[in-house]
């Protein structure tokens, strides 16, 4: 056997693809990127009431929005049910399974009588001989031990102890002859090569019934790695009202994608203290041993804070990239050609001093807009008779500007001086002329990407 590390996210495709989800992606695709593995996915969709082609688009779309891409096809669950019987079969064959007669009504009626209250289901049919089995639908189940206890070695929560009275003997084979998902997963984990199972913490349960049916057909168990849940900022359960919402939606929101792999990757593990990293590092250092074994909290200031980091080292081609993908989500109107080139130029000069995307558009609002400006009431107060006056003076100065800061700032300042003021007094028209706001970058940033014909035409349209 090779020993490359092959790791797998196996989400099924139920609901939408939560902040937790995504995180269990990114430790398996780091694990797997930072080793020179491979990271498949597979949609676990045995269940075809609840699964919908709509989640499974959701998913494909959140994983591609984050960046984390999987090796090789996607992987339908229910397309190996025929591989999936066959193992049932084979356990069935080996004595490790059995053919269960029990109907829904004996079983229902076993539940009901409060004598066998929280035991569980022990079916007639465990020991029977085959030569008094019925003409009828069965199922087929495990037999699990009925002693001792199963012991999951797991990288972040040490050795669990099930005990085996705990573990029933659960259905592998429906009475329709489809698969169960706890055959299913284990079949296919087998079969896919997977090496490392990192996953939610609410799986290691089933770990320990999963442990039994790799036993049971002599496989190898991969490494389990079972994560602590994310709560929210309170220390409780992640909710909806916590942000518990589709993974889309951060990106509707305006987080980009560099910065939420940042932050995700930091929520339930560490490397030191580092709270800002790059992929190529977080590669490098992503390990098992670093998850921690407490539940992490969801911090959005935090979040935004690394958003924040991330965008001012982000080259522009890639944050255009991200503003389109962010304006799609929002169902914002996307850009033309000549807000594209204009923000090129402006993201230099705004990319240091925002945190979310709409936060970054806000400033870089002044070159996306065009005469005539609109400009906000805030800003409009800058605008009296004496202010028009010195834009007035202003564009008169800069016609005969070299379009380079130092000559912008030495001619600003002679205006200001001649009329006895500071720099902030005479920018602030400025701003509300070029960009309609009370809150812009510096007004030479502005004027140096805006060029000096369009600064010239938008402080001539406000002056006196
Ligand atoms: N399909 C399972 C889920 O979405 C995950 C199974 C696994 O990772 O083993 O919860």
């Amino acid at each position: 056997m090779s020993d490359q590390i092959v790791t797998r996210f196996a989400p099924s495709p139920t609901g939408y693809l939560h902040i937790g989800g995504a995180r269990t992606a990114l430790f398996n695709w780091l694990y797997a990127r930072g080793r020179g593995g491979k990271f498949l996915l597979r949609i676990e969709d045995t269940d075809r009431e609840r699964s919908t082609p709509e989640a499974t688009a959701a998913i494909l779309q959140g994983l591609e929005w984050l960046g984390l891409d999987y090796d090789g096809d996607v992987v339908s669950q229910a397309a190996g049910a025929a591989r999936h019987a066959e193992v049932a079969h084979q356990m069935l064959e080996k004595g490790h399974a059995y053919k269960c007669f029990s109907t829904q009504e004996e079983i229902a009626a076993f539940r009901e009588d409060p004598a066998n209250k929280g035991q569980m289901f022990p079916s007639p049919w465990r020991d029977a001989d085959p030569a008094t089995h019925p003409d009828a639908p069965y199922v087929i189940r495990l037999k699990a031990p009925r002693e001792g206890t199963t012991v999951i070695t797991d990288a972040v929560q040490g050795e669990v102890t099930i005990r085996n009275d705990q573990l029933d003997d659960m259905i592998c084979l429906r009475s329709d002859g489809t698969p169960t998902y706890m055959l299913a997963v284990v079949v296919d984990d087998h079969d896919m090569g997977v090496t490392h199972v990192i996953r939610g913490d609410d799986h290691l349960v089933n770990a320990a019934r999963q442990m039994l049916v790799y036993r049971a057909m002599g496989w190898d168990v991969p490494t389990f790695a079972h994560i602590p849940l994310i709560h929210g900022p309170d220390g409780k359960k992640l909710s909806k009202r916590h942000g518990a919402v589709g993974l889309e939606q951060y990106q509707a929101m305006g987080y980009p994608a560099t910065g939420m792999r940042n932050y995700l990757a930091r929520l339930g593990w560490s490397h030191g203290d580092d709270e800002f990293f790059t992929d190529d590092q977080a590669k490098e250092w992503f390990d098992i041993t670093g998850i921690n074994k407490a539940p992490a909290r969801l911090d959005f200031k935090k979040l935004e804070n690394i958003c924040g980091q991330h965008l001012a080292i982000t080259d522009e081609a890639e944050l255009l990239r991200e503003i389109e993908g962010y304006l799609a989500a929002a169902e914002k109107p996307p850009l033309g050609d000549a807000q594209k080139s204009a923000l090129m130029r402006t993201l230099p000069i705004v990319k240091g001093s925002a945190k979310m995307l709409p936060q970054l558009l806000e400033k870089a609002h002044f070159s996306l807009t065009q005469r005539p400006i609109e400009i906000e009431e805030k800003a409009a107060k800058a605008l009296d008779d004496v202010s028009r006056g010195i834009l007035s003076e202003l564009t008169f100065a800069l016609q005969r500007a070299n379009w380079s800061r130092e000559d912008l700032e030495a001619a600003v300042g002679q205006v200001a001086e001649a009329h006895g003021l500071g720099l902030g007094k005479v920018a602030a028209p400025m701003r509300a002329a070029l960009a309609g706001r009370a809150a812009t970058p510096s007004v030479f940033d502005m004027m140096l990407v805006l060029g000096q014909e369009e600064t010239l035409a938008r402080l001539d349209d406000q002056a006196a």
